[in-house]
C-alpha cells in the first residue's frame, strides 16, 4: 500500500526525520491564514504517482489571494490521471543541493538496499547507474554507523552536510523496519542553508502488514473508481495507458495478449481476466468495465477450456447489441465448442481469429485506419 507524501512525512517527522513545517488542506478554508503565517509556500497536489512537480502538481505562492487560487486550481485538476483531493501546503525551502536516499527490499539478493546519490530530485530511474551508491544491509546487524559514513564518504559529502544526512539514514531505516514497509524513499533530501531535510516523501508498506499500524498508518485506496467496481463484480481488473482494451480468459493468456500487443507496436489501455465468466450477464458486465476509460479498440482471447466458445460467443453478440458498441472489437476464439462459436459470430457479420498474432495485427492495423471494423455488419 503506498501512502500519500503527507502521510510519509507525518512518520518521518514522528521519527525524527526533519521535514519542512506544513498543513494539509483538502478546500481553501485556512489556506489565507496559513500562508500570511507562513510566508513563501509550496502547494503540493497529493497523488500517489511520482513526477507532480513536471506534471504541473506543485505550484509556488507568496500572497494570500495567490495561495488560494493555486490551490483551487490544483484541487480541480488532475495530474497523471488522478483527481487531487487533498494538498499539502509547506514553508518553501532554499535549496542549495538535491540529494537522492531510498531503502528498498531487493528481491533478487533478498536483502535490504539503501540508495544513495547526489543527483537528487530526478527520477532514479533517469540517473546513470555509476552515480547509484548500493549498500547492502545484513538484517542481523542493521544499519551501522560506520556504513553510514562509508556512504556519505562515496557521495562526496562533508561537515554538517555529511553529519545530517547519516543521521537521516539510520532514522529512515528504523522507519523502514518499524513500519514493515517494502519502500521509503527521499526524493530530494535537500541541503538548505542550515538543515538537511526530506522535500519530499514516499512510503510504500506491506499490505499484510498495514493493519498493525491503524491508526497511525491511514487506509489508503490504491484503486480507481473502475477498479473498485470490477472488484465487486469478483473481476481482476487493471487500468493502463495505452490504446486497447483486452478482455482474456486467464492470468497466463491475459499476460501473454499484452505482451504480443507491446510486440506488434500498441499497448493495452487496461485489461481483464474474465476467468470463466462466459454467462451474457457476466460478460456485459465486464465489457461495460473495458468500455468504461474509453478504449480505442477491443481485443478478445479466449481459450476455452472450462469456458465454451458458444457461450462467449452468445453472450458477445447479445451484449453487442444491447451497448450498440461503435469500436473495432477483434476477437480471437479457439477451444471447447470453437466452431460452434464462430459460426454464431459469423452470423452477425462478426469475424473471428484462430491465431492470436492475427487478432492483435488486426487489431492493430484497425487502429492504424489500415482496414474496416471486423464487425460492421
Ligand atoms: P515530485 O515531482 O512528485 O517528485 O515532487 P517533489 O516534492 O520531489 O518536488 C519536485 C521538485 O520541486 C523538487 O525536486 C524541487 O526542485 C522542487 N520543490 C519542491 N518543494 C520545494 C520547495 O519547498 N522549495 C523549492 N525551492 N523547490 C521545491
Ligand atoms: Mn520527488
Amino acid at each position: 500500500m503506498k501512502l500519500y507524501e503527507y502521510m510519509a512525512k507525518e512518520i518521518f517527522r514522528r521519527n525524527g526525520i526533519p521535514v519542512p513545517m506544513g498543513a494539509v488542506f483538502t478546500g481553501v478554508d485556512g489556506v489565507a491564514a496559513f500562508q500570511e503565517k507562513t510566508g513563501s509556500v509550496a502547494i503540493k497536489s497529493q497523488v500517489l504517482s511520482g513526477g507532480r512537480g513536471k506534471a504541473g502538481g506543485i505550484k509556488f505562492a507568496t500572497e494570500p489571494q495567490d495561495a488560494i487560487s493555486k490551490v483551487q486550481e490544483l484541487l480541480a485538476s488532475k495530474i497523471k490521471g488522478c483527481q487531487v483531493e487533498t494538498v499539502l501546503i509547506e514553508e518553501k525551502v532554499t535549496i542549495e543541493r538535491e540529494l537522492y536516499l531510498a531503502i528498498t527490499v531487493d528481491g533478487s539478493k533478498r536483502q535490504i538496499v539503501l540508495l544513495a546519490s547526489v543527483a537528487g530530485g530526478m527520477d532514479i530511474e533517469q540517473v546513470p547507474e555509476e552515480q547509484v551508491i548500493k549498500r547492502f544491509i545484513d538484517i542481523t546487524i542493521g544499519l551501522q554507523p560506520y556504513a553510514t559514513r562509508e556512504i556519505t564518504r562515496q557521495m562526496g559529502l562533508k561537515g554538517r552536510e555529511a553529519k545530517q544526512t547519516e543521521e537521516v539514514m539510520l532514522k529512515l531505516y528504523q522507519v523502514f523496519r518499524k513500519y514493515d514497509a517494502e519502500l521509503v524513499e527521499i526524493n530530494p533530501l535537500v541541503v538548505t542553508p542550515s538543515q538537511v531535510l526530506a522535500a519530499d516523501g514516499k512510503m510504500t508498506v506491506d499490505d499484510e502488514a498495514a493493519y498493525r499500524f491503524l491508526p497511525e498508518v491511514p487506509y489508503v485506496e490504491e484503486k480507481t473508481a473502475v477498479e473498485k467496481k470490477a472488484d465487486d463484480l469478483g473481476i481482476s481488473y487493471v487500468e493502463l495507458d495505452g490504446e486497447v482494451g483486452v478482455m482474456a480468459n486467464g492470468a497466463g493468456i491475459t499476460m501473454a495478449t499484452l505482451d504480443l500487443l507491446q510486440h506488434f507496436g500498441s499497448s493495452a489501455r487496461n485489461f481483464m481476466d474474465a476467468g470463466g465468466g462466459s454467462s451474457e450477464k457476466a460478460t456485459a458486465a465486464a465489457l461495460e468495465i473495458l468500455l468504461s476509460t474509453n478504449p480505442k479498440a477491443l481485443l478478445i482471447n479466449i481459450f476455452g477450456g472450462i469456458t465454451r466458445c458458444d457461450d462467449v460467443a452468445r453472450a458477445f453478440v447479445q451484449v453487442k447489441k444491447a451497448l450498440d458498441l461503435k469500436l473495432p472489437v477483434v476477437i480471437r476464439l479457439v477451444g471447447t465448442n470453437e466452431d460452434l462459436g464462430t459460426a454464431i459470430l459469423r452470423e452477425q457479420g462478426i469475424e473471428s481469429f484462430k491465431s492470436v498474432e492475427e487478432a492483435v495485427t488486426k487489431v492493430i492495423s484497425l487502429l492504424k485506419g489500415g482496414g474496416t471494423d471486423v464487425h460492421n455488419s
